[in-house]
Order: structure tokens, then C-alpha cells, then sequence
């Protein structure tokens, strides 16, 4: 751990250059060096999914020069596996090759939430609710961490889109910004500190990230407690002295010549406080101090590589099944396996986060290894490009060319015969049809964004030509997406479909190990899948005009939104079918200590069994629901969530425990999270429209008062109890009972109540007087003193 005080005696010899030289790397991945202070340059590597370190000390344009090493499941794949320690094995892997590698940092994780399924990016993000996103980066940072690497959380924030992001305005409320969008960064934040945080290129409400004061330290240190260091996204300073002051504390890649000339003028000019550089300064000897004296990791490829296949079967999501799975690896089987991607699969996406696979399977051979009484039958179906593929059977496996790898001599290139109609006679007398279908690799990356979700047409219709041509036989749809792609046009004609994601170099092992039923699939859906685009919460405000996007579907984001709206779904957020089946009993939800004093903890127990005939995991689900709120809330909101593996037969009691702040909205009048007194839902079960076991609570609490003036409706005052006891006390009484002046008739009430006060005030005969306000405020405060 940094020592402090050698932090400020090394500061002390530093003069203004060398102070700002430190604010900005040296090059494109390496801190500066201040060798006459004995202070070495630390180097900074992508991330998310594995390490991406590229091998020279400047820029290389090319991304995919960097050392081979492993390549996890994306976040995509990872954020379906429902499993924190899982993410924190996963980031403990990841920390031992940057350690071997040199490595202080590493880029990631991404824990932007997936607001639009468009967004080209979405493959390096986990899930489109917070509370999961956080909970999974928090522990691949931990796992990071445990290996004195260090994780730097990214991209802070509301970076939710590619198109226009180096300049785009997200523009987004208060409240919207906190249950949402920073809710996953401050779980990660609070609970697994994290040695870095990136901000984003783009701006929030009208201010570029790099330079926002509110979000870079009033939030992120003044709220959440962040002691680390914020580093740019690469390139997003514009005002390196601005950034400075609003607490970015390094710029990357660096302006040499630039960005220090900006400080120290600005430090000579009076215009930036030296006490503000040496926080940051201070802050990058840190994080060097902090990445000394480590043991140099041995680097286990061969367990990575397995650790890398558990994750990747750990996260595909079973989305149909009409029994046909498991494959029955019975002698005589024959398998017509179809589709390019069974010999060159997906398992990344493109941009700063492509990997160097130290090693890739390929799922046709995988599949002929799992099966081996089996006979398996190959044809590529359609091709990669678009143009007219190779056609089958598969060869010797070979290196990737681009995507991913290749079985044999490089997927289908050239001219060739109907593919389509080779398929069809390869499938015809096979006993059961595995189809390999996906997004083609140039249609989602870091950069831009896509322009639709469907499958390509080459893909939708083969499928279609196999279910017509073969009648009866089974087929079997084996999906490589990063992002989500609509599937209620063509999974009808499929007896079961595996959401196989973007999982990393081991895909082609672990989907054997799902398909053959090695792995019991228990994967489940962190991103709703719809119907159709037009039908996500946020289509008619994605990505925006003009250098705005504004998020006008607010809190109601993926499966909140679907709900609000009771849109139908092909998927619902939190669904994964399994090859056993679960029962939920025995709901139990109870209550300790107070919301007031800042103690309320919800305890939440219910058993789970395991009715089926194989060991498997489920994940059980917990939802929150406010069914009458003062302002809108979604229908139901995932606050907690376990994965717990059961033998056949075997059940366990899982216990959730909830928090005030669980159960809050965030008020933008209070500028707080309040907690409404009154009646809350508690919903548990297997996915966010299979709720199993549900119970309603009361709760107490006291939310704060409202604070009372002249532009407070007539409404407002005789809601709060100091307001309305004040108004009556000023205006009396009638001789004949009645309340005096405006109280004095329902009829108007009804009528005046929206009316601010002050308004009224300006009415005659109403009994209050502009010159009383002053007065009414004063006695209202006076008695919220006494009450407390
Ligand atoms: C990406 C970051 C990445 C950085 C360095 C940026 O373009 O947005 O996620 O860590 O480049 O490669």
C-alpha cells in the first residue's frame, strides 16, 4: 500500500514541470517517469476480457498487435453467468498475466449499462441494470486487485452509445443519472475501490466528462469516497487545465508539449492552484507506489484456457429448449452441424478491447471430440462476408484470419455452389440439426454503433430452407452476438436455441460442453431480448441529434421500461432455462432495525429445490416493487440475486438482505435517496416476468420535508404537517366551523390546490396576503424544529 507520507516527501522535491509531467503519461500506454526522484513510468494495458498489451512503447495503430493471451468471455457472455465469483476468478486470471506481463493497470472493467440494444459496444458491458453490472465488476476488480494489478472502472460516464461519442451531450436527470447510470459505478466505487476510474469522451448534460467537476469529484470523492487516481479515456481532454481542476488527474495518451505547457502557465498565471496539481500529482506517485514490489506471476496458460471455458459455458443462456437438448451422444447419432461460424467462430469484439487469442477451440471440433460415436456432418451454410463460401467439410484446425479462428485451410471465401441448398442435403438424413448463426464481426464494435438487430437475411432464411426441407427433425440454434439480435422471426422453426454471446477463446469447447450436457446450462439473461426494436424503452430518443442525446425514457431502462410499458418480450431480462427444473417455497421476509436510524435491513429467505433429474444451478432472482410511489417507478427493480448449484433431489434456503436503499427513489427535490413510508413488494423468482414467491412489508420511515415557500402549491402546504397546521392557524376559523379564507370551500380547493401560494396570495378575499408568506415559512420551520 502507498505510503502517504513518502508520497508528500517525493512531491516536496518536485518542481511545477516535473509535477505536470506527471499528469500526462509519457507515451501512448506508460505513466512519466521522474528518474531524479526515483520514480519509474508504470504501463497501462487493456482490458476488459483479457490483456491486450501492445508489445511497442508508442502507438501502434494496429489493434491487433499485442501479445497473445488468454481471452476470457466478454462482459456480454460473463454478465450472463448471474456470478460474482466467477468474475472475480476471471479477474484474478486476468491480474496474474498483467503481472506477468509487466502490467500496473488494467483498462477495464466496462460497466456502462446497455440502454439501447444498437449500441455497437454493448458486447464489453454487462447487463442493463445496475445492481448486476455492479456486482460483477465489483468482484473482477477485487480478482484484479487480489493481484496487485490495478482495475480502472470505465467509462464514467453515461457513455451509452458509439455514434458521436467523442463529443455527444448525454443528457440526463438527476434522478436517472443516480438510479441508473452511476449506480454501478458507485457499487464498485464503495465496495471492491478500485485504484482507477476512466471518464468517457462524451459530455453529460452539456459539460465533456474530462472536464466535469460535479461527476469527477463531487460525486466520485466527495460522495462515494474515491481515493484512486481518474485517468482520460484515451484522448478525451480538451482543456487539460480545466480537467485538472475539476479532478482528472491523468491524461492519456499524453499532449506531450501541450497539456504540461497548459499547467504550468496556469500555475506561473495564478489561474490553477499548485495545491490542485500536487493532488494529482501526488495521486499518479501513488498508483506507481502501489504497483511495486510484486512477485512476477508464473502464467498458467493451460488452467486459463480452462478457466476461460468454465466462464464461457457458465454464461450461455438456454433460451428455448423442447427437450432436444442435451444431445444424446448415443452410437449411430448422426449430427449435421451448419454454419461458418461452427469452424470460425465469433468469441470477441472489435476495437481496444480484441485480444490475441493465445489459443482458440473450434466448436466442430469440439463437438467431433464430445461426440465420438457420433457421426458429424459439416457444411458452412452461408458466409462470413456475404459472398459465396468454401463449401464443406472441415479440416485440420488452423489459425484465426480475422473474427476469431478457423477450422481448416480459412473460412469460406470465393466462388461456390449453393450453400444453402448443401446444407440442405447435408442436414437430410441426420438425426438432428445444430445451425451456428451470429452476427457477422464488422456489424458490431467499439466506434460506431448498428444499424438494426436482425440476424443477416443468408442466415434467417437457411434456417428456414433447413425447418422446410426437413420436416420433424430437430434443429438446434447456436447464437455468436456480442449485442442482443432479435430472434421472434425465426425461433419458431428451432427446437432449442443457445445464446452462446461473444465467450472468448474456449467458446468452441465450452458450447460442446452445453450442448453434450456436461455443462448443465445456467446462464441467464442480463439484457431483455424484444420482440422487435421499436419496442425498447429508449427507441425514439437513441442515438440522439444535433450533439444530444437526451434520455427521455429516464429510470425506465431495459426490462423497467418493458415492464412500465407491458410490452411483450421474446425474452424477458433474468430468463435461462436449464437441463433440471427448480421449485421456490417458503417465502419469508422480515424486518430489523430502522429506516431512521439508517439500519432498516430486510431479511428475504426462501428454499430452493432442485426437481429435476441432473445437478444444476439456478439463479434466484430478487425484485423490488413500489406499487404506490410518489413518483413513477418501474414495476419491479433487481436488488439481489444468487446462483446456487443443487445436486438432484437437493434444496437450499437462499437469504437476501435488503436495504433502506434498496427500496429508495432519488429525489431530485431532496437531492438524496428517500424511502417512502408505506407498503413495498418483494418478489423472488427466475426471471423478472417468472416471479415464483412474492410478499408485500410495510415499512417505516420518515422522508424529509418538503421545504415549504411561496412557489409550494396551495397542495404541497396542506400535505406536510407543519404547512397545513400553519395555514389553518392563519387563516382561523368561521363562525360557523368552517376552516377561514381559501380553506374554506372543497369546491375551490380542488380547483386552487396547484396553485403555487404566492399566487394566491395575490387574489383577493382568499385571507392570505403577499406580506404573509415570510411569516407562514418562518412558523413552518419553527415547528419541523420542534417536532425533532
Ligand atoms: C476506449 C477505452 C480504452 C482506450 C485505450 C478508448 O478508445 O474507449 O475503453 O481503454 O481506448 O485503448
Amino acid at each position: 500500500m502507498a505510503d502517504d507520507e513518502s508520497v508528500a516527501a517525493v512531491l516536496a522535491g518536485l518542481t511545477v514541470p516535473q509535477k505536470a509531467a506527471l499528469c500526462l503519461g509519457s507515451d501512448f500506454w506508460h505513466t512519466a517517469p521522474a528518474g531524479e526522484a526515483g520514480i519509474e513510468a508504470v504501463m497501462l494495458s487493456d482490458g476488459p476480457h483479457g490483456l491486450r498489451k501492445q508489445p511497442q512503447r508508442g502507438a501502434d495503430a494496429s489493434l491487433r498487435a499485442s501479445v497473445p493471451a488468454t481471452c476470457f468471455p466478454t462482459a456480454s457472455a460473463l454478465g450472463c453467468s448471474w456470478d460474482p465469483g466467477l468474475a472475480r476468478e476471471v479477474g484474478a486470471a486476468l491480474g496474474a498475466e498483467a503481472r506477468a506481463q509487466d502490467i500496473a493497470v488494467v483498462l477495464g472493467p466496462g460497466v456502462n449499462i446497455k440502454r439501447h440494444p444498437l449500441c455497437g459496444r454493448n458486447f464489453e458491458y454487462f447487463s442493463e441494470d445496475p445492481h448486476l453490472s455492479g456486482r460483477l465488476a465489483a468482484a473482477m476488480v477485487d480478482g484484479l486487485q487480489s493481484q496487485r494489478v490495478g482495475g480502472c472502472v470505465k467509462h464514467f460516464a453515461a457513455n451509452n452509445q458509439e455514434t458521436d461519442r467523442m463529443r455527444v451531450s448525454a443528457d440526463v436527470d438527476e434522478r436517472t443519472l443516480r438510479e441508473i447510470y452511476l449506480a454501478a459505478f458507485e457499487h464498485v466505487v464503495t465496495a471492491a475501490r478500485p485504484w482507477l476510474v476512466m471518464c468517457s469522451y462524451n459530455k453529460v448534460n452539456g459539460e465533456y466528462a474530462s472536464q466535469h467537476r460535479w461527476l469527477l469529484t463531487d460525486v466520485l470523492r466527495g460522495e462515494w469516497g474515491f481515493d484512486g487516481l481518474v485517468v482520460s479515456d484515451w484522448g478525451a481532454v480538451h482543456d487539460r487545465v480545466a480537467a485538472l481542476r475539476a479532478g482528472l488527474d491523468l491524461e492519456m495518451p499524453p499532449q506531450l508539449g501541450v497539456s504540461d505547457r497548459a499547467i504550468i502557465d496556469a500555475v506561473a498565471a495564478g489561474a490553477l492552484d499548485e495545491a490542485v496539481l500536487d493532488q494529482s500529482a501526488g495521486r499518479v506517485l501513488r498508483l506507481v507506489h502501489r504497483s511495486r514490489d510484486r512477485e512476477p506471476a508464473e502464467l498458467d496458460a493451460a488452467a486459463h484456457h480452462a478457466l476461460a471455458r468454465r466462464a464461457a459455458g457458465q454464461g450461455m443462456v438456454l433460451l428455448k429448449n423442447d427437450g432436444v437438448l442435451p444431445l444424446a451422444g448415443a452410437p449411430g447419432l448422426t449430427v449435421a452441424v451448419i454454419g461458418e461460424f461452427a469452424r470460425t467462430p465469433r468469441f470477441q469484439g472489435a476495437g481496444s478491447s480484441q485480444v490475441t487469442p493465445a489459443h482458440v477451440d473450434i466448436p466442430l471440433d469440439e463437438l467431433a471430440a464430445a461426440l465420438p460415436d457420433a457421426t458429424i456432418r459439416f457444411a458452412p451454410g452461408y458466409r462470413l462476408d456475404g459472398g459465396s463460401p468454401r463449401p464443406g467439410p472441415a479440416a485440420a484446425p488452423g489459425p484465426a484470419p480475422d473474427s476469431g479462428a478457423a477450422s481448416g485451410p480459412g473460412p469460406a471465401t470465393g466462388s461456390g455452389p449453393d450453400l444453402a441448398a448443401e446444407a440442405v442435403s447435408t442436414a437430410a438424413d441426420a438425426d438432428v440439426i445444430l445451425v451456428f448463426l451470429g452476427l457477422p464481426a464488422a456489424e458490431e464494435s467499439e466506434g460506431f454503433d448498428r444499424a438494426h438487430i436482425d440476424l443477416p437475411d443468408a442466415q434467417t432464411s437457411l434456417l428456414a430452407r433447413l425447418a422446410e426441407a426437413v420436416p420433424g427433425l430437430p434443429i438446434v440454434a447456436v447464437l455468436f452476438n456480442g449485442g442482443a439480435v432479435r430472434t421472434s422471426t425465426w425461433d419458431h422453426a428451432a427446437s432449442a436455441v443457445l445464446e452462446c454471446w461473444l465467450a472468448g477463446q474456449a467458446t468452441g469447447s465450452a458450447v460442446a460442453d452445453v450442448l453434450t450436457g456436461a455443462v448443465n446450462p445456467s446462464g441467464r439473461l442480463a439484457e431483455t431480448i424484444p420482440l422487435r426494436l421499436a419496442d425498447c424503452p429508449a427507441y425514439l430518443n437513441f442515438p440522439g441529434e444535433e450533439g444530444h442525446v437526451r434520455y427521455g425514457e429516464g429510470v425506465f431502462a431495459g426490462y423497467r421500461g418493458y415492464d412500465a410499458l407491458d410490452r411483450q418480450v421474446a425474452y424477458p431480462f433474468g430468463h435461462g432455462l436449464s437441463y433440471c427444473t427448480f421449485s421456490y417455497r417458503g417465502l419469508r421476509v422480515s424486518q430489523a432495525g430502522s429506516a431512521d436510524a439508517g439500519d432498516l435491513a430486510v431479511t428475504v429467505r426462501c428454499t430452493i429445490a432442485n426437481t429435476g433429474g441432473r445437478a444444476g444451478a439456478e439463479v434466484a432472482q430478487a425484485y423490488v416493487s413500489d406499487p404506490a410511489a410518489a413518483v413513477p417507478r418501474p414495476p419491479r427493480e433487481l436488488k439481489a440475486f444468487a446462483k446456487i448449484s443443487l445436486e438432484p433431489g437437493a434444496e437450499r434456503e437462499v437469504t437476501f438482505t435488503l436495504t433502506a436503499r434498496d427500496l429508495s427513489y432519488w429525489s431530485a427535490i431532496h437531492r438524496r435517496w428517500v424511502l417512502e413510508p408505506g407498503e413495498f413488494r418483494i418478489g423472488v423468482g427466475a426471471s423478472s416476468r417468472d416471479i415464483r414467491l412474492s410478499a408485500a412489508i410495510t415499512v417505516e420511515a420518515t422522508p424529509p420535508a418538503l421545504p415549504l415557500s411561496g412557489t409550494s402549491t396551495l397542495a404541497e402546504w396542506l400535505a406536510d404537517p407543519a404547512g397545513g397546521q400553519v395555514l389553518r392557524d392563519a387563516l382561523g376559523t368561521r363562525a360557523d366551523g368552517r376552516p377561514g379564507g381559501i380553506l374554506g370551500s372543497e369546491e375551490l380547493l380542488a380547483i386552487i390546490g396547484s396553485m403555487p401560494l404566492a399566487t394566491l396570495a395575490g387574489f383577493p378575499g382568499l385571507g392570505i396576503t403577499p406580506g404573509m408568506i415570510g411569516t407562514l415559512v418562518a412558523a413552518v420551520i419553527e415547528r419541523r424544529a420542534e417536532a425533532t
